[in-house]
């Protein structure tokens, strides 16, 4: 069964965990955040176009080899692209507003 394979695999592995991949937007219902440090420009691309332009399976690292700007020029190869999945989506499904993450800053979490 290939299915008891991946989970025995799964739980052997426990520690080492798989680094993230675009797929993983999908899952955790983030936007893919991808910017530029030469000229600032910055986008935030919904999961599944996301997956189609750089693969479910590509890591961080792996993308921003591959991802140039299409404003400046500037490539991920030489370092200038970062990207991340989106911070802001995070807080969205967690339920944090912007007012409340301000709140945060000012005062300790209750609890
Ligand atoms: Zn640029």
């Amino acid at each position: 069964m290939p299915t008891t394979r991946v989970q025995e695999r799964a739980s052997t592995h426990a520690s080492a965990a798989p680094p993230p991949t675009v797929g993983d937007l999908m899952t955790a219902n983030q936007r893919l955040e991808i910017g530029c440090c030469r000229c600032g420009r910055r986008e935030l691309i919904e999961a599944p176009r996301a997956i189609e332009l750089f693969g479910a399976f590509t890591t961080y690292p792996q993308l921003k080899r591959v991802a140039k700007c299409s404003k400046c020029g500037a490539r991920g190869v030489d370092g200038d692209i970062w990207a991340r999945a989106s911070v802001e989506d995070h807080y969205r499904n967690h339920g944090v507003t912007a007012t409340a993450l301000q709140g945060e800053t000012k005062s300790p979490k209750p609890t």
